[in-house]
């Protein structure tokens, strides 16, 4: 009986020692998992550039000049999306389109 309950009373301490052990290994890794996250997100803060794929240079149809998507003005024209690198261009382009029909 005496062996017994000392077989009960390791298996109980296994039991603990293993849960333990276990939630160690869980917040260890949440710490590491932490910091590898922190990593890049420093490294990305340092460079200070945004990623080239981020940005698009669109083509101004009038003059031919590459200007970044976000600095260019758009204009729905029949469906197609055209960007404009000045109000001016796109005033051009506007009305050529209107001479153009007016021709046509
Ligand atoms: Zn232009």
């Amino acid at each position: 009986m005496n062996f017994l309950a000392r077989i009960v009373r390791f298996l109980f301490w296994l039991l603990v020692v293993s849960w333990g052990v276990r939630l160690l290994r869980r917040i260890v890794g949440g710490m590491l998992r932490d910091q590898v996250g922190a990593a890049p997100q420093t490294t990305d803060d340092s460079a200070g550039i945004p990623a080239p794929a981020a940005r698009r240079l669109v083509r101004d149809p009038v003059c031919g000049m590459h200007i970044d998507e976000t600095r260019s003005l758009p204009l729905r024209e029949g469906g197609e999306l055209l960007h404009f690198c000045s109000p001016a261009c796109r005033d051009a382009y506007a009305g050529n389109t209107k001479k153009f029909a007016a021709n046509g």
